[in-house]
Protein backbone atom coordinates (compact mmCIF):
# COMPACT_ATOMS: atom_id res chain seq x y z
CA UNK A 1 0.00 0.00 0.00
CA UNK A 2 1.14 3.24 -1.22
CA UNK A 3 1.14 6.40 1.51
CA UNK A 4 -1.54 9.01 0.60
CA UNK A 5 -0.56 12.19 -1.57
CA UNK A 6 0.62 14.69 0.07
CA UNK A 7 -0.61 17.95 -1.53
CA UNK A 8 1.99 20.34 0.16
CA UNK A 9 5.44 18.52 -1.17
CA UNK A 10 7.80 20.39 -3.47
CA UNK A 11 7.44 19.11 -6.60
CA UNK A 12 3.15 19.84 -6.25
CA UNK A 13 4.20 22.91 -5.66
CA UNK A 14 6.25 23.27 -8.69
CA UNK A 15 3.28 22.17 -10.61
CA UNK A 16 0.69 24.52 -8.74
CA UNK A 17 3.70 27.75 -10.00
CA UNK A 18 3.94 28.27 -6.24
CA UNK A 19 8.10 27.31 -6.62
CA UNK A 20 9.92 28.27 -9.61
CA UNK A 21 11.63 26.11 -11.49
CA UNK A 22 14.08 26.19 -14.59
CA UNK A 23 11.49 23.85 -17.08
CA UNK A 24 13.05 22.37 -20.17
CA UNK A 25 9.55 20.54 -20.73
CA UNK A 26 5.62 21.10 -20.34
CA UNK A 27 2.99 19.23 -21.85
CA UNK A 28 -0.06 18.05 -20.75
CA UNK A 29 1.14 14.56 -18.83
CA UNK A 30 4.61 15.94 -17.60
CA UNK A 31 6.77 18.60 -16.76
CA UNK A 32 10.89 18.70 -16.60
CA UNK A 33 13.25 20.58 -14.79
CA UNK A 34 17.13 21.06 -13.88
CA UNK A 35 18.25 19.78 -10.56
CA UNK A 36 18.86 21.92 -7.83
CA UNK A 37 21.09 19.51 -6.99
CA UNK A 38 22.69 18.29 -9.83
CA UNK A 39 24.80 14.98 -9.94
CA UNK A 40 25.28 15.23 -13.23
CA UNK A 41 26.54 17.90 -15.40
CA UNK A 42 22.95 17.52 -17.04
CA UNK A 43 20.49 16.45 -14.29
CA UNK A 44 16.92 16.89 -15.29
CA UNK A 45 13.69 16.12 -13.44
CA UNK A 46 10.34 14.45 -14.88
CA UNK A 47 7.41 14.26 -13.00
CA UNK A 48 3.85 13.47 -14.17
CA UNK A 49 1.09 16.06 -13.81
CA UNK A 50 -1.06 14.12 -11.97
CA UNK A 51 -0.68 13.41 -8.18
CA UNK A 52 1.44 10.00 -8.12
CA UNK A 53 3.23 9.21 -4.95
CA UNK A 54 5.84 7.39 -6.87
CA UNK A 55 6.96 4.68 -9.42
CA UNK A 56 4.66 2.12 -7.84
CA UNK A 57 1.57 4.39 -7.40
CA UNK A 58 2.32 5.65 -10.76
CA UNK A 59 2.43 1.98 -12.93
CA UNK A 60 -0.27 1.05 -10.32
CA UNK A 61 -3.53 3.73 -10.87
CA UNK A 62 -2.62 6.13 -13.61
CA UNK A 63 -4.21 5.81 -16.73
CA UNK A 64 -2.77 4.16 -20.27
CA UNK A 65 -3.00 7.85 -21.61
CA UNK A 66 -1.17 9.17 -18.53
CA UNK A 67 1.29 6.42 -18.56
CA UNK A 68 2.51 6.85 -22.59
CA UNK A 69 2.28 10.34 -21.98
CA UNK A 70 4.93 10.40 -19.32
CA UNK A 71 7.12 7.91 -20.93
CA UNK A 72 7.28 9.72 -24.72
CA UNK A 73 7.59 13.03 -22.24
CA UNK A 74 10.91 11.12 -21.11
CA UNK A 75 12.40 10.23 -23.88
CA UNK A 76 11.02 13.76 -25.70
CA UNK A 77 13.41 15.75 -22.65
CA UNK A 78 15.88 13.59 -23.67
CA UNK A 79 16.03 13.80 -27.54
CA UNK A 80 15.35 17.62 -27.06
CA UNK A 81 18.81 17.73 -24.79
CA UNK A 82 20.46 16.05 -27.81
CA UNK A 83 21.20 12.74 -25.48
CA UNK A 84 20.77 10.16 -27.65
CA UNK A 85 23.42 9.79 -29.26
CA UNK A 86 25.92 10.33 -26.23
CA UNK A 87 23.39 8.34 -23.88
CA UNK A 88 21.62 8.68 -21.03
CA UNK A 89 20.80 7.29 -17.36
CA UNK A 90 17.20 7.31 -16.09
CA UNK A 91 16.19 6.49 -12.66
CA UNK A 92 13.08 6.52 -10.45
CA UNK A 93 13.39 6.01 -6.76
CA UNK A 94 10.50 4.18 -5.40
CA UNK A 95 9.69 3.65 -1.54
CA UNK A 96 11.93 3.58 2.07
CA UNK A 97 15.10 1.59 0.85
CA UNK A 98 15.30 3.57 -2.36
CA UNK A 99 15.60 6.90 -0.59
CA UNK A 100 13.44 8.52 -2.81
CA UNK A 101 13.50 12.05 -0.75
CA UNK A 102 10.09 13.73 -2.89
CA UNK A 103 6.94 12.09 -2.82
CA UNK A 104 6.06 13.07 -6.10
CA UNK A 105 7.14 10.15 -8.92
CA UNK A 106 10.05 11.46 -10.64
CA UNK A 107 12.36 10.32 -12.95
CA UNK A 108 16.07 11.00 -13.16
CA UNK A 109 17.70 11.98 -16.43
CA UNK A 110 21.61 11.87 -15.85
CA UNK A 111 23.80 12.83 -18.87
CA UNK A 112 26.98 15.32 -19.91
CA UNK A 113 29.69 12.76 -19.21
CA UNK A 114 30.56 9.18 -19.14
CA UNK A 115 28.80 7.86 -16.50
CA UNK A 116 29.99 5.28 -13.93
CA UNK A 117 28.44 1.82 -13.79
CA UNK A 118 25.84 2.95 -11.23
CA UNK A 119 25.06 5.39 -9.07
CA UNK A 120 26.02 4.73 -5.42
P1 LIG B 1 14.90 11.66 -4.84
O1 LIG B 1 15.98 11.48 -3.81
O2 LIG B 1 13.56 11.88 -4.20
O3 LIG B 1 14.91 10.60 -5.88
O4 LIG B 1 15.28 12.98 -5.62
C1 LIG B 1 14.79 14.24 -5.29
C2 LIG B 1 15.55 15.23 -6.13
O5 LIG B 1 14.84 16.47 -6.10
C3 LIG B 1 16.97 15.52 -5.63
O6 LIG B 1 17.88 15.24 -6.68
C4 LIG B 1 16.93 17.00 -5.26
O7 LIG B 1 18.14 17.67 -5.57
C5 LIG B 1 15.77 17.54 -6.08
N1 LIG B 1 15.08 18.68 -5.50
C6 LIG B 1 14.67 18.81 -4.21
N2 LIG B 1 14.03 19.97 -4.04
C7 LIG B 1 14.05 20.60 -5.24
C8 LIG B 1 13.52 21.85 -5.68
O8 LIG B 1 12.94 22.63 -4.95
N3 LIG B 1 13.72 22.15 -7.00
C9 LIG B 1 14.37 21.30 -7.86
N4 LIG B 1 14.49 21.70 -9.12
N5 LIG B 1 14.86 20.12 -7.46
C10 LIG B 1 14.70 19.77 -6.17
Amino acid sequence: ATQPYDDSNIFARILRGELPSKTVYDDEFALAFHDINPQAPLHILVIPKGAYVSWDDFSARASDAEIAGFVRAVGQVARDAGLVAPGYRLLANTGLDSHQEVPHLHVHIFAGQKLGPMLA
